[in-house]
């Protein structure tokens, strides 16, 4: 940002990003690279001048190749489709920076194991992929590759105001009693959601916290921690989202009476998107192409796709449509349905600094920061996860979960990057105690990475709503912002084709 603006901004008292509340700064010593599709995403309106090439045909089109679009495209395998991702990229939030030939997460970093419980297509895709195996002594299904698993003795620790402690909540009377309400729904809080009892949907109108506050005497303190978790898998705080969600978060898995394996492979869940591609006809496939415009036509669709590297706009003709890509464009490609679609979305930054791995220093998984800075969520640190692939790196992925109200505020990063990069750096060195060695660092922004689930938002899945032949994929279609959600929208997907 400009002296200027930015002097413009502080006299008209608005509360700016930490990235602008102080526009001097040095360079960073290494170099910071920045990503973010939303040029890409603007050529829905310049290349409507660009010179248009002629219509090919196919059965279905699938927008958007991300978890949702791919597991849609496997499980149409051996039909005939066409996926087009605008990015260069395909897994969308999970996709990975390039350092020296090495995969670097940007994005989703995790799973852990699924109960018997969990629904079973997505458990019969993961075996297809050979992915999981049955653990018949914990009823659950837990991963093949064994060296993602993270040691459970170094999972997390938390950083809160400078003190250090092991969890978000700390032990405390109150604690006990909130797990003991949590207890009450553990094996009802399936995945994907769609599978919860209709009992339970009453818990998907009030938020979080007014349900907490009604059920437990809570403090400021537990919500502010309760906060940090929501923030951090949700992109809101409790009261922004549903009761339902919450409880979820806590109650999915059996957290409180078994060690549930955590799994994180060190490219993150670009691991699954990986499995997923390896498996489809890659011909099918084309990154770089932005869907500008859906048109009904005749008994399907029209579609004008941006080739974004040949500058060219493409149309094909599809008998359906799976729009796997979010929501929140459709008022520009396909504005008939747009109001099907009403959420907020959670901007977020993935900011990787890439540093050198000594010898036997071993940190924690997860590091959870909770501070002035509301925005920085804390990190993860590399030196848990299998090395394979890594040399002597140290990958620290530090992550920011912006408000709403901050996207006018991303434009601004990349002029900002050293500052961001810097910043970080000095959440972490406090955090680890010692000055971190950065060799480099990859800033990603994501405008709309995750569909805040407020009050109301579960189950509302558009497909359900609608007679048409566009089938809607995704976490943003009523689910919660999760892989296993994600894999499974892409699969209900695929069997209404
Ligand atoms: C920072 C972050 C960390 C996360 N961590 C975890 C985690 O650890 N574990 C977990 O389970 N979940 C995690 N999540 C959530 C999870 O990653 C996502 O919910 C899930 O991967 C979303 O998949 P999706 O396919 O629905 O959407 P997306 O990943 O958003 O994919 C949509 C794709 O569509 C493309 N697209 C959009 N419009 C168009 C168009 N017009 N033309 C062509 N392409 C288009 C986009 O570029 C994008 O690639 C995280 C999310 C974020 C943002």
């Amino acid at each position: 940002m400009k002296r200027r603006e930015f002097l413009k901004y502080s006299a008209a008292g608005i509360t700016l990003p930490f990235w602008l509340q102080n526009c001097d700064f040095t360079d960073a010593k290494y170099p910071v690279h920045f990503h973010s599709d939303h040029h890409v995403g603007h050529l829905l309106f310049q290349a409507k001048e660009w010179k248009t090439i002629g219509a090919r045909d196919t059965e279905v089109a699938i927008v958007g190749g991300g978890i949702a679009g791919l597991a849609a495209a496997y499980q149409l395998r051996k039909k005939d489709f066409q996926l087009f991702e605008l990015s260069d990229q395909l897994g969308g939030t999970v996709s990975t920076a390039d350092f020296n030939g090495i995969q670097i997460s940007q994005g989703a970093h995790y799973d852990l194991a699924y109960p018997s419980n969990y629904g079973e297509e997505v458990i019969q895709l993961l075996n297809e992929l050979n992915l999981i195996k049955y653990e018949p002594w914990r009823k659950a299904w837990s991963f093949k590759d064994e060296q993602h698993i993270i040691p459970s003795f170094r999972k997390q620790q938390c950083y809160d105001f400078g003190k250090r402690r092991k969890d978000v909540i700390p032990e405390s009377a109150l604690k006990e009693q909130f797990i003991e309400l949590m207890l009450q729904f553990e094996g009802e809080m399936k995945m994907p959601t769609r599978l919860i009892d209709s009992r339970l949907h009453h818990l998907n109108k009030i938020s979080f916290e007014e349900y907490l506050s009604s059920e437990l005497p809570v403090t400021d303190e537990f919500i502010r921690q309760v906060d940090y978790h929501m923030y951090d898998d949700y992109g809101g705080s409790a009261n922004m989202v549903s009761a339902l969600a919450g409880i979820h978060y806590f109650a999915c898995r059996p957290y409180y009476t078994e060690d549930v394996p955590l799994f994180s492979p060190p490219r993150g869940n670009q691991y699954f998107a990986d499995a997923l591609i390896a498996k489809i006809d890659t011909s099918k496939i084309h990154p770089s192409h932005l869907v500008m415009e859906i048109q009904r036509a005749g008994n399907g669709y029209l579609l004008k796709i941006v080739d974004v590297q040949n500058q060219q706009v493409k149309e094909l003709k599809a008998e359906q449509v799976i729009y796997a890509g979010q929501k929140h464009a459709l008022k520009y490609i396909y504005p008939d349905q747009a109001d099907l679609f009403k959420h907020e979305y959670a901007p977020w930054m993935v900011v990787n600094l890439i540093g050198n791995q000594e010898k036997g220093d071993y940190g924690f998984w997860q590091n959870e920061y909770l501070g002035d800075n509301k925005q920085f969520l804390g990190f993860i640190d590399s030196s848990v996860q299998s090395q394979q692939g890594l040399n002597s790196n140290r990958v620290f992925t530090g992550y920011y979960c912006l408000r709403p109200s901050d996207r006018e505020y991303l434009l601004t990063i990349e002029e900002s990057k050293n500052r961001i990069a810097q910043e970080t750096q000095g959440y972490i060195n406090s955090m680890l105690n010692k000055d971190i060695d950065i060799e480099a660092c990859f800033i990603k922004v994501m405008g709309h990475a995750m569909p805040i689930p407020a009050p109301s938002y579960l189950f509302q899945d558009a497909n359900t709503s609608t007679k048409a032949k566009m089938i809607y994929a995704g976490v943003d279609n009523g689910r919660l912002p999760l892989l296993y959600e994600a894999l499974d929208s892409g699969l209900q997907a695929a069997a209404l084709v």
